[in-house]
């Protein structure tokens, strides 16, 4: 059978409210044209993000009851850390409340001022927590990367001449470790080939430094391994995941990913000394060692949730289902960033709209214009989330896991060929108000009227 169907059925219905479009256009006007600020409830088909919005499994909500909430040394946390030392190898296992946490710890201990940190391409929190220690975050994706047509198997790959010219540059003793985000959120949830880790460990053993990874999408990039490079497509999954954390120092991950839970995050650390300061940091913002900031339940939550993203059933159902979207929008004449990422379909915006120039947010618009028309959210990434660091302006479509059905993709489809039909009449955005950092959650925005 050619149908890749959902391997799972649904026990749990969560209704969805249907809105006018005049209810849209009030919702949009109250939060500044800003879709961060617009109630849920108005949303019809979510696609904002694919973070901590995925549905648990029943055996993932059987370990919320059996969730053990001592303060220290719960049962909980015990499985917890098990599970993600059989994935990874790593011994060292600390629980945060989610990604930009563990972020915000390891920076606090290892960045600062004068230092540089390179990423394939960092995510905004990661940046933001980098550039909030004093230091300097830096891109060195693969120019491919920033292609949005280039059909490279491997988009996210880290460029190595650029990371071997920046060792050269600023000195190793500036760069206190190279990070690599698997799969590329920010670049298009783009996958970074084992080849190219392997480069990256090369170098970093050169010049004695670390390699970490931010390992949110550590499934789906194994996956895409598996699928698409040369002599792995045999390997179990699994296996490809362990080559991975095995080349590493050290690893931040939100378990609202590929943890398939609503709240969690882990730091993986191999230095016992970092480690132990790292735990001395958590427990004066997070919580004691054993919990996180979590609650007990929310480690067995996240134990049974980094089994199950591991089934390559369910990894073939994720890489298809989002592929689905993007070959669809692409023979409807839509431009996407190809070949389709893991999480998410990432629309160029810049060629939807090429009457509307950077300065006038292009991605903004045209989010607003898909929430107008269908009650679909979406979520720029380009000039407003990057300002002038933006590489490509794109509205990404994150699916959400387990969560949304072929029929209500069809729909999404539907949604943005009609957008696409009277793009013509869409107006750039000026920016009102704003924050000083992250400002895409926050800003208000006006259309441009001409
Ligand atoms: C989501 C994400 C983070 C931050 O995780 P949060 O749980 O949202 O704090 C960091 N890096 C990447 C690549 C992500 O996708």
């Amino acid at each position: 059978m050619k149908t890749i169907i959902e391997p799972f059925r649904i026990k749990v219905v969560e209704p969805l409210k249907l809105t006018t479009r005049a209810e849209r256009e009030a919702a949009l006007h109250k939060a500044g044209m800003n879709l961060f600020l617009i109630p849920a409830e108005d949303v019809l088909i979510d696609l904002l993000t694919d973070s901590g919005t995925g549905a648990m499994s029943s055996e993932q909500w059987a370990g919320v009851m059996r969730g053990d909430e001592s303060y220290a040394g719960a049962r909980s946390y015990f499985r917890f850390a098990a599970k993600l030392e059989e994935i990874t190898g790593f011994e060292h296992v600390i629980p945060t409340h989610q990604g930009r946490a563990s972020e915000r710890i390891l920076f606090e201990l290892v960045g600062g001022p004068n230092k540089v940190i390179p990423n394939n391409n960092h995510f905004d929190t990661t940046r933001a927590n980098i550039e909030h220690s004093g230091a300097e975050a830096l891109d060195l994706v693969i120019e491919e990367g920033r292609d949005p047509r280039s059909r490279h198997p491997f988009k996210g790959n880290l460029d190595l001449d650029k990371l071997e010219a920046l060792f050269r540059d600023v000195g190793a003793d500036r760069i206190p470790l190279v990070m690599v985000t698997v799969t590329n959120n920010s670049g298009g949830g783009q996958p970074v080939s084992l080849e190219n880790l392997h480069g990256v460990r090369k170098i970093c053993d050169a010049h004695d430094t670390p390699m970490y990874l931010d390992a949110c999408r550590f499934a789906e990039n194994a996956y895409f391994i598996k699928l698409r490079e040369e002599g792995q497509s045999r390997r179990a999954t699994r296996a490809i995941v362990r080559e991975m954390f095995d080349l590493v120092d050290g690893a931040t991950i939100s378990a609202k990913k590929d943890g398939i839970v609503n709240i969690g995050g882990v730091l993986l650390l191999r230095d016992e000394a970092l480690c132990r300061e790292a735990r001395n940091v958590l427990i004066l913002t997070e919580g004691f060692p054993t919990y996180g900031g979590l609650a007990g339940r929310d480690l067995e939550a996240m134990a049974q949730g980094f089994e199950e993203v591991l089934d390559e059933d369910y990894l073939n159902y994720r890489i298809r289902s989002t592929a689905y979207l993007g070959e669809k929008l692409l023979s409807a004449g839509i431009q996407i960033v190809e070949p389709p990422g893991g999480h998410a379909i990432y629309l160029d915006a810049a060629n939807f709209l090429p009457h509307i120039p950077t300065e006038q947010f292009p991605g903004q618009a045209l989010a607003c214009a898909l929430y107008l028309h269908a009650g679909i959210r979406g979520c720029e990434i380009g000039s407003v989330m990057f300002g002038e660091a933006a590489s490509m302006e794109l509205v990404r479509l994150a699916i959400p896991r387990r969560v949304y059905t072929q029929s209500q993709i069809d729909y999404v489809i539907e949604a943005l060929v009609e957008v696409h039909q009277k793009r013509s009449s869409i107006k750039g955005m000026q920016i009102v108000e704003q924050p000083p950092t992250l400002r895409h959650f926050t800003a208000r925005f006006a259309e441009i009227s001409c």
